[in-house]
């Protein structure tokens, strides 16, 4: 998607050879043009799947999705990293590996709002190695929910999730990939020599 891949270009970080900042328009300052753009393309992608309502894990999974949540009319469940332990039963949880905080975490979902008839679409932030999107997937088996697909605003190709995802037969859909964040320089895939 031009539009994002322009802002990454113009306002992402480099903090390492592998970690992206973009707090000026996703990660903590928010871009609501931008969301807004970034959930008419998810929509674009995945119109013709049936989907029934979109999970996603908070902080940032929330604006992306809210946004394609409105174009493709449907509800929105982000899972929470927090569990309130009075309503333990009524939880579907998965733990999930934490890439920048190099810690698991559990991540949860109330029961009640994931049945066997959805049909579900994942999205996220971003995609490293997997274990977010994973961990959203797990919680969607639980119920019993189907999957249609996960969609990504920024995959790290350089990273093994895209790959890991995609031979478990998942469809990812990734709104810009990155090739390379080495050298002080953000390649992306389209840019990619050789
Ligand atoms: P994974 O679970 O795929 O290893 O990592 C994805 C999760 O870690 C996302 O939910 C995102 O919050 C965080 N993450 C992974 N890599 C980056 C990065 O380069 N920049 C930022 N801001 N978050 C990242």
């Amino acid at each position: 998607m031009d539009l994002l891949i322009e802002t990454i270009k113009q306002e992402g970080i480099i903090l390492s050879d592998s970690v992206l900042k973009v707090d000026s328009f996703l990660n903590h300052q928010i871009d609501p043009q931008l969301m807004l753009e970034m959930g008419k393309e998810f929509a674009k992608r995945f119109k013709e799947e049936g989907i029934t309502k979109i999970v996603t894990l908070e902080s940032s999974g929330i604006a992306p999705s809210i946004m394609t949540g409105l174009q493709l009319d449907i509800p929105v469940i982000f899972a929470r990293k927090k569990k309130s332990l009075t309503l333990v039963n009524e939880l579907l949880t998965a733990k999930v590996y934490s890439f920048t905080k190099q810690e698991s975490n559990d991540i949860s979902v109330a029961k009640k709002f994931l049945n066997e008839n959805d049909h579900i679409l994942i999205i996220d932030d971003f995609l490293a190695n997997g274990q977010a999107a994973l961990g959203l997937a797990e919680i969607v088996k639980q119920a019993n929910a189907s999957i249609a697909g996960i969609g990504i605003v920024i995959e790290k190709g350089f990273q093994n999730g895209g790959a890991k995802l995609r031979e478990l037969g998942y469809r990812v859909e990734s709104l810009a990939t990155i090739h390379s964040l080495k050298n002080g320089e953000i390649i992306f895939k389209e840019e990619a020599r050789g």
